[in-house]
């Protein structure tokens, strides 16, 4: 059967264009080697890069050119940090298109050091609210106020997000919160994912404080299955996570709502290592896998799991972030060979 989707590309700064390139090549053998598939790639402008030539870092002909796709494969972007810029283009992205749930997997990967052996955790994260509601106040010019805003449905949605997954899983559920300290706003957090529980008696919930979660994650962090928390929490929880299992060049991530799905990197744009063609493209190459999964192409999701599985162990093509000394390309063309072996 014939299926073909529309892929948004937005390559972003720094070393974002250099990963993005190497997941479009990987992408597009696995379409030629995938019966049936086919992928149209459609490349938007977006980033710092963008600011001086339209005056924000997300010009309306991308958004509109990400209405007409399926999903979007997003390189790192760099954010303007002054208080009166643009806020963060992944950010804008989700609020457009209610990309509610953040889904961030952390596993010991072969022949890469790992803090543990056997690491399959997947960190779901509120994307919409908490502390990411971007509504700040300067008081006076030495106080400022952020608004946390937490509410029960989007607590509900998200909860409802991971006890699916935890179901086609290991069917364990670990909530994050800081109900101790944050009574209001993470008691509402933490009675929605309990109140969601109720719908799913096959899944173990339990929970755990942030503080106390961030020590477990590096004593044991072969005990959690999937985790849910809410936006900042996550945000930092799922780059700890990256680092316990070989580092952030790994790291991949999907951002996901109930019609559309923005894949990205958990990394930023690195802006030190831009142009040297020496970032490792792995994290955004499974951000891409993440995104076959989405569009239900399980196939190609799997030999392009498998490609970066076996490049790994085989340990010839790696990056200077896992101890090599070879180039962004390398690993591309590494990743490309194994698909091509496989067919
Ligand atoms: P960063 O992730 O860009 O880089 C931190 C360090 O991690 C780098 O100096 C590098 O040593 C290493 N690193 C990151 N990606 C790597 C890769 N693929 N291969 C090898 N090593 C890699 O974090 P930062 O320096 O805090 O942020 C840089 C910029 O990126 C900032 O403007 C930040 O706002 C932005 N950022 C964007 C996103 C996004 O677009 N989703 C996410 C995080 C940060």
């Amino acid at each position: 059967m014939y299926r073909a989707y529309r892929i948004a590309v937005l390559p972003g700064d720094g070393i974002g264009p250099e990963v993005v390139d190497v997941a479009v090549k990987v992408l597009d053998v696995v379409q030629r080697v995938t019966k049936g598939l086919n992928l149209s790639f459609f490349y938007g402008e977006a980033g710092y890069n963008c600011i001086e030539k339209y005056g924000t870092n997300l010009p309306q002909k991308t958004i509109d050119l990400l209405r007409e796709t399926h999903a979007c494969l997003k390189g790192p972007m760099t954010t303007p940090e002054e208080p009166d810029a643009p806020p963060s283009v992944a950010v804008t992205i989700r609020k457009i298109f209610n990309l509610y749930a953040n889904i961030r997997p952390c596993k010991s990967l072969p022949n890469v050091w790992a803090i543990k052996p056997n690491i399959d955790l997947v960190i779901v994260r509120e994307n919409t609210e908490g502390l990411y509601s971007g509504k700040e106040f300067e008081v006076s010019s030495d106080k400022g106020i952020a608004l946390r805003i937490i509410t029960s449905e989007a607590s509900e949605r998200i909860a409802r997000f991971a006890l699916k997954l935890a179901e086609k899983r290991r069917k364990y559920v670990t909530c994050v919160h800081k109900r101790n300290i944050l009574r209001v706003t993470d008691g509402i957090f933490r009675d929605a994912v309990f109140r969601a529980a109720r719908e799913f008696p096959s899944v173990h919930v339990d929970e755990d404080h942030i503080d106390a979660m961030a020590m477990r994650l590096i004593k044991e962090p072969e005990k959690f299955d999937v985790i849910v928390t809410t936006n900042l929490f996550g945000d930092i929880l799922s780059d700890e996570a990256a680092q316990i299992t070989g580092g952030i060049g790994l790291a991949a991530g999907a951002n996901i709502g109930d019609n559309y799905g923005m894949f990205e990197p958990v990394h930023g744009s690195a802006p030190k290592h831009a142009g040297k063609n020496r970032a490792n493209p792995i994290a955004t190459v499974l951000s891409a896998k993440m995104m076959m999964e989405y569009l239900g192409e399980n196939e190609a999701a799997k030999l392009i799991e498998e490609a970066v599985m076996e490049v790994l162990s085989e340990g010839k093509a790696r990056t200077y972030d896992l101890g090599g000394n070879s180039t962004t390309q390398d690993v591309g063309n590494a990743l490309i060979e194994k698909i091509l072996q496989k067919k």
